[in-house]
């Protein structure tokens, strides 16, 4: 059978275990030899005991756990060719050619970066003589398929990334929780969620609490926000409201692409307004909690058609990652979708914010 090998790598998110636990279970059904790798590429790198073949009870009760159950890290190694060699060499000699990466559009691009050096390093290492040529032979090609696992739904070319959803849970349980403290006093609170280069746990957790402003990396407020905010502040006020929830992402920025912060908010509701106003940083406990069914689900799928997409692949095939079109688990070109997440990046640093809006709708 072949050698697949599955691993989670960059920033921790909730339904990555039940993507590894999908991915083993696929495989070893399918007849193949799946290893876990754990901490991502530091273990691809170190080998050894990180290199774990996988049977069908060591994914047993991992479905409903948050974070990652085989470890996650990031390692400087990999970005060095010296440290992907020792991880070629330690796939080569499992038999390994197969891989399955779960993380961001960092982990991805590595990924890509080793499968397009793949034979280069296959031959260093026969000529080093620390590989057979029957296991060179059987390791001549290199298949990757990634998911997406962020909280962020940072990636272009999927509707949802594996964590997003569960992410959204916990912030709205924290915002439900905050509405009552903060009708109770009439207070204005300031909420801080994740999102450093992307708005939409911001936006779609504004919309889904019935907050007054929502803060957002991609879409600065005008010119003037600092007027435009107090004046729908103190119209909800006038309209009634006890409370006015204010929701800002990690990365928000004005149109100047200067950063705007609780803090920044605070000083104007409190000294223009005169409201008694709170912030809450709600920082990692997004990502902490179990996964929500939605993640749990999406992740079952995904994994299992990476899987599906690994026996399929040829030699020529390209790297791909699986994503979420439309209720749909579809393949695409791994490296077309980290571009066009880069290019919004690259839109938000050259202060394009219609371009960013364009390119991130797009999904
Ligand atoms: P994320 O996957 O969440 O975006 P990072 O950007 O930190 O997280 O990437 C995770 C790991 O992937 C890095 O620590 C590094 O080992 C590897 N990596 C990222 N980019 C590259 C690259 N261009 N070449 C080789 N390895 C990379």
């Amino acid at each position: 059978g072949k050698g697949i090998a599955v691993f989670t790598s960059g920033g921790d998110s909730q339904g990555m275990n039940a993507a590894v636990r999908a991915v083993v279970r696929m495989g070893i059904y399918l007849g193949c030899k799946v290893y876990f790798i754990r901490e991502g590429y530091q273990g691809m790198v170190d080998g050894g005991d990180c290199i774990v073949e996988a049977q069908w009870t060591s994914v047993s009760s991992i479905i409903h756990k948050g974070g990652t159950v085989i470890g996650s890290a990031r390692c400087k190694d990999f970005r060095e060719v010296e440290g992907r060699m020792k991880a070629a060499k330690n796939l080569i000699q499992r038999g390994i050619n197969n891989l399955v990466v779960i993380g961001g559009d960092g982990s991805l691009t590595g990924a890509n970066c080793f499968r397009n050096e793949w034979t280069t390093l296959v031959k260093n290492l026969l000529d080093k003589g620390e590989i057979s040529s029957e296991q060179a032979n059987k390791c001549e090609y290199l298949n990757i398929v990634g998911l997406v696992g962020s909280i962020d739904n940072d990636f272009c070319g999927t509707d949802m990334t594996i964590g997003t959803d569960s992410a959204l849970h916990r912030i709205l349980e924290a915002v439900d929780a905050i509405v009552y403290t903060a009708y109770s006093h009439q207070r204005t609170f300031i909420m801080e969620v994740m999102g450093r280069h992307c708005g939409y746990l911001a936006l779609v957790s504004a919309l889904s609490s019935e907050a007054t402003y929502v803060f957002v990396p991609e879409f600065p407020p005008p010119e003037d926000w600092e007027s435009d905010l107090c004046k729908r502040c103190s119209e909800e006020r006038e309209a009634g409201q006890r409370l006015n929830i204010i929701i800002v992402a990690e990365g928000a920025v004005d149109r100047n692409g200067n950063p705007i912060t609780c803090e920044m908010i605070k000083d104007i509701v409190e000294k223009r307004l005169k409201q008694d106003t709170r912030i809450t940083v709600l920082g990692h406990i997004q990502r902490g909690g179990n996964p929500s069914a939605f993640d749990r689900i999406l992740a079952c799928r995904m994994g299992a058609e990476a899987v599906i997409a690994l026996m399929d692949a040829t030699p020529n095939s390209e790297a791909i990652v699986v994503s979420l079109n439309g209720n749909q688990a579809v393949r695409v070109p791994l490296m077309k979708c980290v571009d066009r997440t880069l290019g919004v990046a690259k839109a938000m640093q050259d202060k394009d914010w219609d371009l960013a809006v364009e390119l991130r709708g797009r999904s």
